[in-house]
């Protein structure tokens, strides 16, 4: 078999997986939480030779990790705050992700900052010395510039080039600067899951956990309805804005981040983001990136939450309103609702104040140990920082149960998928699918070529093919409709994509489901 095969998820596997562990089995750990957190921590665990089960209530990626900007970030926002340390370990993380462990995930992307006769000096002088320290991470991190090319000031002429809708009136040039983008955020996850899964990870997905100790689990199949006991020698609580649910020590203090999806076109948004300050703010930006596909994400705001985390968070008008006011300001059409295509928003799992035993708090994330239950925590951080994140909490868990095991290996392991962007170039498929699938993707453009049906597209205008669907169910975890919609592609950003392609996604999914009893 190969490494490939290993790395498969699937319905059946699943079913036997979890057998497996209702029947008794006892991995070194057990992590809650199929979101970039926890499924890096279960790849951690499995390259130190350790046996690791992963529970996800939903289906990988359904919390916040598919609810991103998709930036993949240098750090610039934390050297602003004074914090060089994180700063330097952003811009090593953006390094390893966009260089070594998922180079066919990633890709730079170009940021404009445009200036206007109304900009003030000041304000323009503050975003060069923050993109010229941001540069300075980059070599720090040791990127090259060929990737990550350097911060440059543009003419008003290049400006519109780059941003062909911006507006012209009172345009002065502006600033250019790279960043780290990820084709897509529920991806990463995907590609994490199913990396551990080919070290012998048990990926469970529709698996929730009611209560956890430091040694113990109630579990519940949401499948079957069925509740099941597990045993671990140490249990890992990875669950984003809802590890306070398990673990009550845990105080986060969420705050909700939209985006809207808009059509490029309509927009004038080319190849590069534009950055656009927040009036009144200092180094606060919306921003509209660039997406494959001819979307564009308009973002981001950041609004406390009030209550309780929904299992989906849904956009206020006012959010809408907002992001439409702030980006009209600098394109040359004023956005209205109806240029609004879909829309998303993500919580963000902020730490309040620690409420462990052992927290380490000068890091934007935190490691607790609950000190009644013995239950390791892993919260806050970003996505890009996801790898150390996990390094730290499987150094938590060994420690708390006495395990023997090596360093975290990750830093050096291409996940699924990966290889060097020269290799990637050389890959015999469509871009398009190198994109999201790396050296997979001439599998997956095979099952096309075997059933010409499977080449076709899902509907008229979609780029996603039937082959696509079929690869979800047999090697990516999708167990239905939504998995394939929502998180497999991302059809379902826009509503009226994902009604179009559903009746013909059910039919798929059924029938591959089918395929694999
Ligand atoms: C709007 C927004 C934009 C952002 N943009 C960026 C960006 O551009 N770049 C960047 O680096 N970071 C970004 N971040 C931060 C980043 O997205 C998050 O830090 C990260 O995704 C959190 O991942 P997580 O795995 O900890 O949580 P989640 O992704 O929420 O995963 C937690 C999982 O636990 C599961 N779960 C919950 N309870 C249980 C239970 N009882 N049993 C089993 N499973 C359970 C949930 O279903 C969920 O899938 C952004 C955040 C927001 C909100």
């Amino acid at each position: 078999m190969t490494a490939v095969i290993h790395a498969s998820l699937t319905a059946r596997r699943r079913v036997r997986e979890l057998d497996a562990l209702a029947s008794g089995e006892q991995p070194d750990l057990i992590v809650v939480g199929g979101g970039v957190t926890g499924a890096g921590v279960a790849l951690d665990a499995a390259a130190r030779g350790l046996s690791v089960a992963l529970l996800e209530a939903h289906d990988l990626a359904f919390g916040t990790s598919r609810f991103s900007s998709k930036l993949v970030h240098g750090g610039l926002r934390y050297l602003a705050h004074g914090h060089v340390r994180l700063a330097r370990e952003s811009a090593i993380e953006r390094d390893i992700l966009m260089r070594r462990t998922a180079p066919h995930l990633t890709r730079p992307m170009g940021q404009l900052f445009p200036r206007y006769a109304s900009t003030s000096p000041r304000d323009h002088a503050l975003t060069a010395t923050g993109l010229a320290a941001g540069d300075a991470l980059r070599r720090l991190a040791r990127t090259p510039s060929s990737l990550l090319p350097r911060p440059r000031t543009v003419q008003a002429a290049e400006a519109l080039a780059l941003v062909p809708g911006l507006r012209e009136t009172g345009l002065r040039g502006g600033l250019l600067a790279f960043d780290g983008a990820l084709t897509d955020d529920a991806r990463l996850v995907i590609a994490l899951a199913r990396t551990a899964a080919g070290l012998g990870a048990r990926i469970l997905t529709r698996v929730r956990a009611l209560e956890v100790t430091a040694h113990r689990v109630r579990a519940r199949d949401e499948l079957t309805g069925e509740e099941i006991e597990l045993r671990a020698r140490q249990v890992i609580n990875a669950a984003g804005v809802w590890s306070g649910g398990l673990v009550p020590s845990v105080r986060l203090r969420p705050s909700r981040g939209s985006h809207l999806v808009l059509d490029a076109r309509s927009t004038g948004i080319g190849e590069a983001a534009l950055m656009v300050p927040v009036p009144g703010e200092l180094n606060r930006f919306v921003f509209l990136l660039p997406q494959p596909g001819g979307t564009v994400y308009l973002g981001l705001t950041d609004e406390p939450l009030d209550g309780e985390a929904d299992d989906v968070t849904e956009v206020p008008d006012t959010d809408v309103d907002f992001l439409l006011d702030v980006a009209s300001r600098v394109l040359d059409v004023a956005l209205t609702r109806d240029d609004v295509r879909g829309s998303f928003a993500g919580l963000r799992p902020l730490l309040d104040t620690p409420g462990g035993r052992t927290a380490d708090l000068s890091r934007e994330h935190a490691v607790l140990t609950d000190a009644s239950t013995g239950v390791v925590t892993v919260v806050g951080g970003k996505l890009t920082t996801y790898r150390v994140m996990a390094a730290d909490a499987v150094d938590a868990a060994v420690s708390a149960a006495g395990l023997a095991a090596p360093a975290s290996r990750t830093a050096r392991l291409p996940l699924v998928g990966a290889a060097s962007r020269a290799a990637l170039t050389t890959v015999d498929a469509p871009r398009r699918l190198v994109g999201k699938y790396g050296t997979e993707a001439p599998r997956v453009a095979a099952l096309g070529d075997v059933d010409p049906e499977l080449a076709r597209p899902l509907f008229e205008g979609c780029a996603t093919t039937a082959a696509e669907v079929v690869w979800a169910v047999r090697h990516e975890g999708a167990l239905d409709v939504e998995d394939v919609l929502q998180r497999r592609t991302r059809i379902g950003l826009v509503p009226e994509d994902a009604e179009a392609a559903r009746p013909v996604v059910a039919d798929l999914v059924e029938r591959s489901l089918r395929g694999l009893d």
